[in-house]
């Protein structure tokens, strides 16, 4: 979970934290239910973390700036898929040259093509 700072930046949210950030945020809805019950209903810390999964934003305090929000997924990097050559290396099976003699690294393709 990451909450929005004063100047936009998003910084994580220590586990151990995350519980006083929905509770402010159960507070804020409460705040705005009595506002105007027919837009904002009251949320529980379930209905919050399950809109915060779903990827939206929620508010927890009165400030424009106040709200929490899931961590966004980083994609892994893939890992390179290696392949062992009959030259006897093992590289990026893109990398992969065959050669009369087998597939072979560049390294060794002339060796190989002999
Ligand atoms: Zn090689």
């Amino acid at each position: 979970m990451e909450r929005r700072l004063s100047n936009g930046n998003w910084i994580p949210v220590p586990e151990d934290q995350e519980n006083i950030f929905l509770d402010q945020a159960v507070e804020d809805s409460a705040r705005q239910n009595r506002y105007d019950a027919t837009r904002y209903p009251l949320l529980s810390r379930s209905e919050i973390r399950s809109a915060l999964s779903s990827g939206k934003e929620v508010r927890h305090g009165t400030d424009w700036y106040e709200s929490l929000r899931n961590a966004p997924v980083r994609k892994p990097v893939p890992e390179i898929e290696k392949t062992l050559c009959q030259c006897g290396h093992r590289i990026a099976k893109m990398l992969v040259m065959n050669t009369s003699g087998g597939t072979s690294c560049p390294d060794c393709y002339d060796r190989m093509s002999e």
